[in-house]
């Protein structure tokens, strides 16, 4: 009979661990496995927040997808996934078809405005290599008009919506690097201001309270201006309206209000809730027992029937689930249930600074920050091994 065959969408943190596991796991011609990513490199999404600022060089935030695989057990296509056919086990790339027996989405998320008006124009968002050289680009360019008309001091506004993680890591870094691009064009920095608006009555809403009060007063030091507990309700090409009713002018806006999945999905036909599928126990959506959907693009219920965050840790976790489950659907095994095991969250405020609950321990300041380069490092380590350790991390 007929070799089966395995399409992978997505080579982000879902994809490329199901990968990797698939090419352990499987036996010689047991499968046909195909990856299919949009760039010819991985990108390590949980680093962007640094090269979206400037603290640090994009080239450590990708991978070459090639250096991560064996291309004698997977094929690797760099191609733009157009459409999934799921009831002709199809999926429509940029150039040609490709028919499955096994589909695994590992697509990620896109911005979730929220249908706020002039969001999806006027403001960026940290989500990709591309976008975070834009964003870089962007803020440096605002510098250098600056010095040109002196009068516009719009131009030094930055403003982030959203306080949850990705913005709190952003402001972060934002609030270093300002500093230095105040010297190199020569600007002072009381004329600069960073602005990062929140509409829950806290910042990282959900999270430990004195973390976060912690989180607040170390930002503030550095010089963020919070707008707690009112939402933006109108972007436009002048900057953000607040429902307060207070204008920020700006002519930099970074969205980081939320996420949903990954719009390829939903055309699909899935049934959806903001662009996820909620994913049966094996992570396979409902009526498709053919079709996995992992990491940003799956809703994966925790026994109290809340949906776990989309983060990078379940993501792989799934992956690994996945491949497992992949080798048991072509032998006629038995299924495992997916069990993800939620090791903590550490977020980074910034050099040399962070908050994280791991265990049963809090932890803030730079034990926090060693912490966070640990797990960073940890996973790496499981793509790429040591080598990979050593060209990626920034000691
Ligand atoms: P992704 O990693 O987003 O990968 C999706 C892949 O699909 C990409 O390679 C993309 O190029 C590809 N793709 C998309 N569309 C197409 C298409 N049409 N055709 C072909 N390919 C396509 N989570 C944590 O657990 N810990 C953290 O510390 C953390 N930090 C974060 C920091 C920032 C700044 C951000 C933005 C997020 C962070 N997250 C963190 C969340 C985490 O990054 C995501 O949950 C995770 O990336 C989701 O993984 P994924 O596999 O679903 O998708
Ligand atoms: P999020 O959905 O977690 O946070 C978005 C924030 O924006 C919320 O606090 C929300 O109240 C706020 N918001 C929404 N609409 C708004 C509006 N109109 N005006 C002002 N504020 C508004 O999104 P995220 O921060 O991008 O995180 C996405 C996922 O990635 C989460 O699961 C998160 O845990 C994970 N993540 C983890 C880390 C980490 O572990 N270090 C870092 C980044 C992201």
């Amino acid at each position: 009979s007929r070799i089966p065959r395995i399409v992978i969408l997505g080579a982000g943190y879902g994809g490329v661990v199901t990968a990797i596991r698939l090419q352990k796991e499987l036996n010689y011609n047991e499968a046909d496995v195909t990856l299919v990513n949009k760039h010819d490199y991985h990108y390590i999404t949980t680093h962007l927040h640094m090269p979206a600022a400037g603290t640090d060089d994009p080239k450590n935030a990708r991978v070459n997808i090639l250096k991560l695989i064996d291309e004698f057990k997977i094929d690797f296509i760099k191609a733009t996934v157009q459409e999934i056919r799921p009831q002709e086990k199809k999926v429509i790339l940029d150039e040609g078809t490709l028919s499955y027996d096994y589909l695994v989405i590992g697509l990620g998320g896109e911005p979730e405005t929220f249908g706020i008006p002039g969001m999806l124009e006027h403001a960026m968002s940290i989500r990709s290599i591309n976008s975070v050289n834009f964003i870089r680009e962007h803020i440096e360019y605002q510098f250098a008009k600056y010095k040109r008309e002196p009068h516009r001091k719009e131009l030094l506004n930055f403003v982030v919506g959203g306080a949850g993680f990705t913005g709190i890591e952003f402001v972060g870094e934002l609030a270093n690097r300002i500093p230095e691009l105040c010297k190199e064009f020569n600007v002072d920095p009381a004329e600069v201001n960073i602005y990062n608006v929140e509409a829950a009555p806290t910042i990282l809403p959900g999270f430990d309270a004195e973390l976060v009060d912690y989180a607040r007063q170390l930002l503030e030091d550095k010089g963020v201006q919070f707008r707690i507990g009112v939402a933006i309700k109108e972007c436009t090409e002048e900057g953000v309206v607040l429902a307060s009713g207070e204008e920020i002018p700006s002519a930099t806006v970074v969205w980081t209000g939320g996420i949903r999945g990954n719009r390829l999905i939903e055309e699909a036909g899935f049934e959806t809730m903001r662009g996820r599928v909620k994913v049966d126990e094996y992570l396979r959506a409902p009526g498709h027992d053919d079709v996995f959907i992992i990491g940003d693009g799956s809703i994966f219920m925790n026994p109290e029937g809340r949906p776990y965050p989309p983060t990078a840790q379940i993501a792989m976790q799934q992956g690994a689930a996945t491949a497992s489950n992949l080798v048991a659907s072509i032998r006629n095994s038995q299924l495992k249930p997916f069990k993800p095991s939620i090791k903590g969250t550490v977020a980074s405020l910034g050099r040399g600074e962070a908050i994280g609950v791991v265990g049963k321990y809090k932890m803030r300041g730079f034990v926090a920050a060693m912490m966070k380069k640990i797990i960073d490092m940890r996973y790496l380590y499981i793509i790429g091994g040591i080598p990979l350790v050593l060209r990626k991390t920034k000691l």
